[in-house]
């Protein structure tokens, strides 16, 4: 017989006396203390045990930023700005919760297709880099950097002409609407000369969740060769170079976490050989979901128990209107389970297979399909992990008017 499929190991938040515990608090006194549920809990020592472990498996000349739009949450942004060497941002709402925070402007940056000429003239006030995706943005850029009186700071935001073997949400490769494509960046490079701009270097990005070692190296190889490529035709050495960053952490059955350690050996081994071409130019990695995704959990209370035509619904105060990727909805192809625990009966050894859903009308609001999870009783808590990066922000909350979740740093 065929072994089914498994979730990795959840350790990340302790147990004690049967009760999952985040920040050295049983889930049950935190759900009190936060007065509701639902609500989503991240533990700040998770956030920052996952840098360390990123510095210490990355080469050390690698700088490390956050893609604030994975958890956009200000305390959570405050936090890793003691921890991070910058912040890439994604929009100009992003922008204002980067800025509060002690993190220099000239450590920002802003990427996104579609920058409205307002965002265009913030982003050039704060003097963060603006990630180029078109050489229409770049000539809207001068424009408004001249009537500002200030040098907009620029990088291009380049569409690999290669494609990734395996896994992963694709972002780069074949036609896109994200980056100029490389073979059209030389000759926009060209007429960046000629303008009122400060060129700040390239960012490639190429893909994302992507739990492939193999794939990841290649992508490291040939975004540095594509790297090198174009800096022949820039007019100095680049600033930086941001390879993008693409690390996955597992979600379903069958996963499992990415060890770094070659990925990193591979840098190193591939940065020695770019900084003989390009001493001056550092390399950035940017992620989100890699170091916030794990720390955090979402938490829902069990408010009805109903047997239907042999299936156990578990039907709970939260669902997808906060959660719409554990819900399945969120890009995959085929629905599958996120891990899913009973939060305060994790010494349960008594299980039942059941189908956990939310208080929506509408059958894509579910939790758990199908799971074997302990004998559950109304009042109880579900805790689904995984929850930390792509969760409360990348959920429709306003659908069907529910109550909104909380949100806490522990
Ligand atoms: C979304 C995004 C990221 C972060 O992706 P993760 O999978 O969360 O690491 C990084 N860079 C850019 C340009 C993005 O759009």
């Amino acid at each position: 017989m065929k072994e089914r499929p498994i979730h990795a190991p959840m350790e990340q938040f302790p147990t004690i006396n049967g009760e999952l515990q985040v920040g050295g608090m049983p889930i049950t006194q935190l759900a009190e203390r936060v007065g509701q549920t639902p609500f989503y809990a991240y533990d700040r020592r998770l956030i920052s045990e996952r840098i360390q472990y990123l510095r210490d498996a990355l080469p050390t000349a690698l700088k490390l930023h956050y893609a604030i739009k994975a958890n956009p949450m200000p305390a959570v942004v405050q936090h890793l700005a003691t921890l991070v060497d910058g912040f890439d941002l994604a929009s100009a709402g992003e922008m204002q919760t980067a800025l509060d925070t002690t993190m220099a402007a000239e450590k920002i940056s802003l990427a996104g297709p579609g920058k409205t000429d307002r965002e265009l003239r913030q982003a050039i006030a704060a003097t963060i880099t603006i990630n180029l995706e078109s050489v229409t943005e770049m000539r809207r850029a001068v424009q408004i950097g001249m009537a500002l009186g200030i040098t907009p700071r620029v990088a291009i935001r380049v569409n690999p002409d290669y494609d990734l073997k395996s896994s992963g949400m694709k972002m780069g490769g074949g036609p896109k609407p994200f980056g100029v494509d490389a073979e059209q960046v030389p000759a926009m490079l060209q007429e960046m000369a000629t303008m009122a701009l400060e060129f700040r270097g390239f960012h490639l990005f190429w893909g994302s969740q992507n739990l492939n070692p193999e794939a990841i190296m290649e992508a490291h190889e040939k975004t540095l060769a594509l790297a090198l490529r174009l800096s022949n035709a820039a007019p100095q050495q680049p600033h930086h170079l941001n390879i993008g960053g693409g690390l996955g952490i597992p979600y379903f059955p069958g996963e499992k976490r990415l060890d770094l350690r070659p990925i990193g050996e591979n840098l190193e081994r591939l940065m020695a050989t770019f900084s003989k071409s390009l001493p001056e130019t550092t390399l950035i990695t940017e992620l989100g979901r890699f170091i916030v995704g794990e720390a955090g959990l979402y938490i829902c209370r069990v408010i009805d128990i109903k047997e239907s035509r042999g299936e156990r619904f578990i039907v709970t105060d939260g669902g997808l209107h906060h959660h719409l990727a554990a819900s399945g909805n969120f890009g995959q192809v085929i629905r599958k389970n996120y891990p899913v625990a009973i939060a305060n009966r994790m010494d349960c050894t008594e299980h039942e297979n059941v189908t956990i859903v939310g208080p929506l009308c509408t059958p894509l609001d579910l939790l758990a399909s199908k799971m074997e999870l302990p004998k559950v009783e109304v009042g109880d808590l579900v805790a689904i992990y995984q929850s930390g990066a792509y969760g409360l922000s990348a959920s429709p909350e306003k659908f069907l008017s529910h109550p909104a979740a909380s949100e806490l740093l522990l």
